[in-house]
């Protein structure tokens, strides 16, 4: 698809799915806006969404519903697996993901539209799925704090997922609404290697700060874990590398470390086979072997990603549990800061030492 282009606009051709349909208005146009300043170098292309709310297809992911106010992401991270949704809108899923990004300037009001309706039943809703919602846009924007706002008039709750420090500037509305409704937060940290970090995320904070962010995320009193992910084959995969940031993560209060190895989609692989030919031309062959199968790499490299994590938090927690056929061990780890909360919602049990026992999850 090749959008169209006129003095100052875009126009895609008819698009007809929820991916790219929902995005645009009738005349399938968006404006564009050039970036100068800080944010010189991105291109903005505000459309109104249709629809805000999103339904996830089948049941393979833990959330049914996703808002994603920005396509695109900034941050830039060679392996981000959600390039290919620039191709849906005749972008390239290349620079063109990186650098122009797509704006529902209307997201605020439709989700306060969205969430008055009586079809809605104030299910969890996860940000962070598709795009960063803390991505560099949102500093010009603010549409992830209007969204957070909205969901706390309507104490619906919600989770967000992000690689940015720029969610500590909604830290009063986060505890404001985790005070009313649950509100889940996980920072990914793929790596603690700078070196690494550099390379393959160059849109972000470093990772130390990330931590620190999910160290005062967890100290204002609202749950933060950290998703160590993705652990990058000869870049980030040794078992060094892997326990430190696993460790780091726990050292940072975290209340859950999910690690997972990458994976590579049809598009999102030869984008970064592609990348690491220009980069790091050596790991080629070894990223052939591990992909010969699809997008997964076998089961043995997978299954040495969690068993590093887990002889960490083994160190960390009182108590694992692993229920027959699941991929996920649950731990036990108390914290004095969520029994505080807690206490003040009466919304769960307290032990009587004053602290909450909280589920640890790992998996690979
Ligand atoms: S922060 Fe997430 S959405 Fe953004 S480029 Fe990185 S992996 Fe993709």
């Amino acid at each position: 698809m090749t959008p169209h282009k006129s003095s100052g606009r875009l126009r895609w051709p008819l698009a007809t799915d929820d991916q790219a349909g929902a995005l645009f208005p009738d005349e399938r146009q968006a404006d564009r806006h050039v970036g100068t300043g800080e944010y010189r170098g991105l291109e903005f292309l505000h459309v109104n969404a249709r629809k805000i709310i999103n339904s996830v297809p089948g049941e393979s992911l833990p959330f049914k519903y996703t808002i994603n106010a920005y396509r695109g992401c900034s941050h830039a991270c060679t392996y981000c697996f959600a390039r290919p949704t620039h191709d849906y809108l005749g972008l390239g899923i290349g620079a063109d993901f990186e650098q122009k990004i797509v704006v529902k300037i209307n997201a605020v009001e439709q989700l306060r539209a969205e969430l008055a309706s009586p079809k809605w039943l104030g299910e969890h809703i996860a940000m962070g799925t598709n795009t960063d919602p803390y991505q560099a846009a949102e500093g010009k924007y603010h549409l992830t704090q209007g969204i957070i706002r909205a969901l706390t008039d309507a104490a619906n709750p919600f989770s967000i997922l992000t690689k940015s420090t720029l969610i500590l500037r909604d830290l009063p509305l986060l505890v404001a609404a985790a005070e009313r409704t649950e509100v889940r937060l996980d920072l990914s940290v793929g790596t603690l290697d700078r070196d690494v970090w550099k390379l393959t995320e160059p849109g972000t904070p470093p990772p130390e700060r990330r931590l620190d962010a999910v160290r005062r995320l967890n100290d204002a009193g609202i749950s933060c874990g950290v998703l160590v992910a993705p652990v990058l084959p000869g870049l980030s995969d040794r078992d060094d590398q892997i326990r430190a940031v696993v460790e780091a993560s726990f050292n940072a209060g975290a209340v859950s470390v999910a690690a997972s190895p990458l994976h590579l989609r049809p598009g999102v692989k030869e984008h970064y086979f592609g990348w690491l030919a220009e980069v790091r031309p050596d790991l080629l062959p070894r990223h052939e072997r591990l992909f010969a199968g699809g997008a997964y790499q076998p089961q043995e490299e997978r299954s040495r990603v969690s068993r590093i994590a887990t002889d960490v938090a083994k160190d960390h927690c009182e108590g694992t549990t692993r229920k027959p056929g699941e991929r996920q061990w649950t731990y036990l780890r108390e914290f004095d800061h969520l029994a505080r909360r807690h206490k003040s919602t009466e919304d769960a049990p307290v032990e009587q030492s004053g602290r909450v026992p909280v589920q640890l999850r790992l998996m690979a």
